[in-house]
Parts: C-alpha cells; structure tokens; sequence
C-alpha cells in the first residue's frame, strides 16, 4: 500500500528536520520530496506531493502558500508570523481553490493548544491577563506566533475588555507589546525552548498556565494529524485544537 506523499519545504531546518524523521516513521505517510531555500513547491508538485508541509521563514511562507494552492497540493504551514491580517490573504488564496485544505498551526504541541483553549474559558472570569513567552535566543520573531494566536483569542473571548493598567510613565518595551490589547512580554534566554505563560488576576486571586515544551519532539504527533486532517478538510483550518477535538468522537 502506498501512503499519502508529503513533501517538506525547510526540511534542512530544525523543525523541518525533525519532520522528515516523523514522516519516515509514520507507516502511512511517504516522505516525497525534502526541500530546501533553493528549491520550490514546484519540486513537491513534481515528486508527486500531495500534502507540503512548511517550516520556513515568516517571509517566504506567504508565496510558498500561493504556489502550493496553485500547484492542487493542500498545505500544513507551521512557519510562524500569521496574524488576522496574513490569514485573511491565506483565506483569499484558498477561496481560488475550495477543494484544497490549508491547515495553519501556530503551536502544534498538544499542550500548547490546551493551553489555548483554557486560556480562552479563563479570559472573560478575570480582571486582568497578560501573557509572558520565553524561547531560545536563536528565534528571529517576537512575539512567538502561538502568544499572538493566545492573545487574539482572549481579546475575543473578553469582548476587547482591557486590563486595567495604571502605568504613565514607561521605558519602552517594559510593559510589553500590546497584541489584541494584551500585554505580551518575550523572554530569549540560551537554555530555553519553547514556553509560555497565561497569567490571569482578579482582587485575592492569580490563575497561571503553563506549557512548556522540552523537545522538538512534542511537535509531530500535532504536525502527523494535520497532515492527515487536510486531506479531508476544506478551507483554513486555523491552530490543531478542531483537529484534536474531532478525534475525540
Ligand atoms: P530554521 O531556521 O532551523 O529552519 C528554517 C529552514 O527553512 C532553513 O533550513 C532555511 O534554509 C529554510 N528556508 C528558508 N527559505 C526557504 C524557502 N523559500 N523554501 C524552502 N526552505 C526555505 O527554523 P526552525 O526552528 O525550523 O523554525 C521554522 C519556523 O517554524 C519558524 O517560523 C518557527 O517560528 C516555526 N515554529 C513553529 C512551530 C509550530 O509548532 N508551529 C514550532 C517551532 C517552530
């Protein structure tokens, strides 16, 4: 039996690396085609993909998607940096092409889209919110893709609700950036990997949640079932929680 044919784009990269492995060794999947910065989706169509996966850089990713769509290959992108704005022009995209299925996931750790959905059952019960995230100093964006992703939802689960804040006078930067109107404050620290911390206050009592991820590993069980999922899902699927929770029934 043949399995679904995947191809890699940033397969020489860490997450990309990490992914050719976990394609290796799933029995249903066949690793098509590895590509590389000099190389394009125009490789994956050519190996006979039907399914590219994307850990590149937030700046190419946009027109890998484009060429991917317009190939008939459906997409797994894990590349960060999709905010309202860019997953709006990936909707664009995927509405020339209804029957391919886009899969975006800012975080595919199973806990990190835990993470996400407690978050966003906790925002509308408390006062305040702020979200801290801490990475290795190898990681060229801040905020990481999954606290922007955390933020948008719990400005929507909050109805926009701002926490209060009495600051006046600020070095810049001290308070964080403000994503959706939530305070976001990026740690880079050689040692770390990939963490991030929920914290929620009301009068007498502090709600934090965490999820750390020790290895590149906690990524693939999550990027496997998106590879899987596409196939069978038209349209944009935004982060794996939809995914996880289909599997349950
Ligand atoms: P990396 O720098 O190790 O790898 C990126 C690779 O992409 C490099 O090998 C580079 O040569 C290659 N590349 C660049 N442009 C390309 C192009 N046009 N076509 C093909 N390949 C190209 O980075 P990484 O740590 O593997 O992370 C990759 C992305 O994944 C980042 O945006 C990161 O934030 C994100 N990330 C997402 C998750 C998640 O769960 N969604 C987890 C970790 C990292």
């Amino acid at each position: 039996m043949t399995g679904l044919r995947v191809a890699v784009m940033g397969a020489a990269g860490r997450m990309g690396a990490e992914t050719c492995l976990a394609i290796d060794a799933a029995p249903d999947l066949e690793l098509a085609a590895t590509i590389g910065s000099d190389g394009s989706p125009t490789d994956a169509k050519a190996a006979g993909a039907e399914v590219v996966v994307d850990f590149t850089r937030p700046d190419v990713v946009l027109d890998n998607i484009r060429q991917v769509l317009s190939l008939g290959m459906h997409s797994v992108v894990g590349t960060s940096g999709f905010d309202d704005e860019r997953l709006a022009q990936v909707r664009d995209l995927q509405g020339k092409a209804p029957q391919l299925g886009v899969v975006i996931a800012p975080n595919f750790a199973l806990g990190a889209a835990l993470l996400m959905r407690f978050s966003r059952e906790a925002a509308a019960h408390f006062e305040s919110v702020e979200i801290v995230e801490l990475h290795h100093p190898d990681k060229v964006d801040a905020p990481s893709g999954t606290a922007v992703h955390t933020a948008e939802e719990i400005a929507k689960a909050r109805d926009g609700r701002a926490s209060p804040d009495a600051t006046v006078r600020e070095q810049p930067g001290a308070r964080g950036a403000s994503v959706a109107g939530v305070a976001v404050h990026s740690v880079r620290l050689r040692g770390l990997v990939a963490h991030e911390e929920v914290l929620f206050g009301s009068p007498g009592e502090i709600l934090t949640i965490r999820h750390d991820s020790l290895d590149r590993s906690a990524f693939m069980p999550g990027v496997l079932l998106a590879i899987r999922e596409v196939v069978t899902r038209p349209g944009l699927t935004v982060g794996i929680d939809e995914l996880l929770q289909n599997q349950n029934h």
